[in-house]
C-alpha cells in the first residue's frame, strides 16, 4: 500500500479508516498538500475550499460514534456546475462569477449524507460546452499525463484532480460524453448512468433530456461507490426513477462491436489498444460478436441539433435579472443582450444561435423534428443489439488527448472527439469509460479508454465487464 495517502483508492481508503489506521484529516491533508503542489500548473481547481479540514473533522467525529459508510471521511472533488449550498457555482462562465447556491444539489446532500469531504470546485468547459476544458472563462486544465495536452471536457477540472492525486474521487457532468471522454484521456473509470439513474436536481443544465451527473474514479469499484452513493429516485426531478425499475440481468458475457463505424477516423494505435483489449476479454470467456447500428453514423449530427436546442432554452434564464451578472443596456433587450454578450463565451453563443435556428418555426421541421425521428431510431437500434449482446464496447474517443490549441479554432474537429459518447446520452443507456492502456506521443504514455454500453439500468453489467477489463490491465 502507498505511503502517500492522496494516491489511495476510495476503497483502500475506506478500509484504512474504517481500521482507524488513517484519519479523515489525514486523508484531507495528503489532497490539500498535492494540490497545493500542483494546480497552480495543471488549473484543476477553480476553488479550493476554506474548510476541508473541518469537514474532516466531522467526518472523524461521526465515524468515532460508530458511523459506517463507504464515503464516510473521502475527499472528493466536485465539478463547477453541480450546486453545493453557500458556496460558488459558475459553470466556468463569467456570466455566473459571483453567484452563491442557495440549496444543495441532491447529488451533493446524498454525498454529506454519506460522510464525504468537498475539496472544492472544479474546472469545466462554460457551461459544459466542450471536449478539452478550453472553453472555460478561467483558463484551460492541463492533462497531468502531458501539460501540454488537454485533460478532455467537459469534465476536465474534476478528471485532472483525481488523475494528479488531488483528489481520491470526483462528480462530473456528462451531456454528450463529458465524464467517459477525460476519463479517457487521464487514465480514469468514467460513468454516465442510465438517463434518471441520478437526480439532476441542482445541476446548472444543458441539455436536460441528455444530462447525468456520475463518477471519475481511479478504480471500477471506486466508481461504483460514488454511484451507489448519489443514485436513487428523488421527487425533485420527476424524471429520475428508482432502482426497480429495470429488469436486472445476470449473464454478462456477449460483447458486440460495431466495428462499421471503427473504420475510418479512428487513431490507428487507439484502434490497436481496443483490439487487444477485446482479444483478452475474450481469453476470459467473453464472446466477440460483431453488431450493426446503421444509424450510429447520424449520432454525431443528431447531437448537435438536439443539444444546442436544449442548450438554448435552458440558457434563457440567465437574464441578467435573476443569477449572476447584470450589465445596464438603454434598454430592457438592452440589458439582456449586454448581459449575455458579454457574460457567455463564443461556444456557449455559438450553440445559443444554433439552438434558436434549429428550433425556429421555419427550419423546426427541417432540423429539430428529424433529429427527434433519427434519436428514436438509433434508441430503437441499441435496445434491439442489447437483446442479442449484454454491452456494446467502442473506444471511449477516436484518439488520446489531443494538444491544447489543436482544435480550438475548428470546432467541428473538436466536436468530432464525442463521436462514441454521444450515442448512450440520446438513447438514455448507461456507459463506461474503462482503461485500456497508454499510446505513445512524442516519447510520453498517453492514455486511453474502452466504453462499454449496456441496457437501461444495467450499471451492475457495466462494473462487472469494467472489473474484467480492469484485472487486465493491472496484469500487464
Ligand atoms: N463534448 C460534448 C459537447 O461539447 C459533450 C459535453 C458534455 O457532455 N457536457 O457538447
Amino acid at each position: 500500500m502507498s505511503s502517500d495517502l492522496s494516491t489511495l483508492s476510495i476503497t483502500e481508503a475506506a478500509k484504512m479508516l474504517a481500521a482507524k489506521e488513517i484519519s479523515a484529516v489525514d486523508l484531507a491533508r495528503a489532497c490539500i498538500t498535492q494540490i497545493e503542489k500542483k494546480n497552480k500548473s495543471l488549473n484543476a481547481y477553480l476553488e479550493v475550499f476554506d474548510d476541508i479540514e473541518a469537514q474532516a473533522k466531522v467526518a472523524d467525529e461521526r465515524h468515532m460514534k460508530g458511523e459506517s459508510s463507504p464515503l464516510l471521511g473521502i475527499p472528493l472533488a466536485v465539478k463547477d456546475n453541480i450546486l453545493i449550498k453557500g458556496r460558488r457555482a459558475s459553470a466556468a462562465s463569467k456570466i455566473l462569477e459571483g453567484y452563491v447556491s442557495t440549496y444543495d444539489a441532491t447529488v451533493i446532500k446524498k454525498l454529506k449524507d454519506a460522510g464525504a469531504v468537498f475539496l472544492g470546485r472544479t474546472n469545466m468547459d462554460e457551461f459544459a460546452h466542450g471536449s478539452s476544458t478550453e472553453n472555460s472563462a478561467f483558463g484551460p486544465t492541463k492533462n497531468p499525463h502531458d501539460e501540454s495536452r488537454v485533460p478532455g471536457g467537459s469534465s476536465g477540472g474534476s478528471a485532472a484532480a483525481v488523475a494528479a492525486s488531488m483528489a481520491l474521487g470526483a462528480l462530473g457532468t456528462d451531456t454528450g460524453g463529458s465524464i467517459r471522454e477525460p476519463a479517457s484521456f487521464c487514465g480514469l473509470v468514467g460513468l454516465k448512468p442510465t438517463y434518471g439513474a441520478v437526480s439532476r436536481s441542482g445541476l446548472i443544465a444543458m441539455g436536460s433530456s441528455l444530462d447525468q451527473a456520475g463518477p471519475l474514479a481511479q478504480t471500477v469499484a471506486d466508481a461504483e461507490l460514488i454511484f451507489n452513493a448519489i443514485r436513487g429516485q428523488d421527487p425533485l426531478d420527476s424524471t429520475s426513477i428508482g432502482e426497480a425499475f429495470y429488469p436486472k440481468r445476470v449473464e454478462k458475457k456477449k460483447i458486440g462491436v460495431p466495428r462499421h463505424l471503427l473504420k475510418e477516423g479512428v487513431d490507428p494505435d487507439v484502434l490497436k489498444t481496443f483490439e487487444a483489449t477485446l482479444a483478452t476479454l475474450a481469453l476470459q470467456g467473453y464472446e466477440i460478436i460483431d453488431i450493426e447500428l446503421p444509424s450510429a453514423a447520424l449520432a454525431l449530427a443528431v447531437y448537435y441539433v438536439i443539444m444546442p436546442a436544449e442548450v438554448s432554452s435552458n440558457l434563457a434564464r440567465f437574464d441578467g435579472v435573476r443569477y449572476g451578472l447584470s450589465l445596464a443596456g438603454n434598454s430592457q433587450w438592452g440589458d439582456y443582450a449586454k448581459t449575455r454578450g458579454t457574460g457567455f463565451g463564443p461556444e456557449v453563443r455559438r450553440r445559443v444561435m444554433l439552438g434558436t435556428y434549429v428550433l425556429s418555426s421555419g427550419y423546426y421541421d427541417a432540423y429539430y423534428g428529424k433529429a427527434t425521428i433519427a434519436r428514436a431510431m438509433l434508441r430503437a437500434e441499441v435496445r434491439n443489439a442489447l437483446e442479442i449482446v449484454d454491452v456494446i464496447a467502442t473506444p471511449s474517443a477516436p484518439s488520446p488527448a489531443p494538444r491544447i490549441g489543436e482544435n480550438i479554432s475548428n470546432p467541428l474537429a473538436m466536436y468530432l472527439l464525442d463521436i462514441f459518447t454521444v450515442t448512450a446520452n440520446l438513447t438514455g443507456n448507461p456507459a463506461i469509460s474503462i482503461p485500456m492502456g497508454n499510446v505513445l506521443r512524442d516519447g510520453k504514455a498517453l492514455p486511453v479508454g474502452i466504453q462499454f454500453t449496456a441496457a437501461h439500468g444495467d450499471e451492475s453489467g457495466l462494473f462487472a465487464i469494467g472489473t474484467s477489463a480492469e484485472a487486465e490491465k493491472k496484469l500487464e
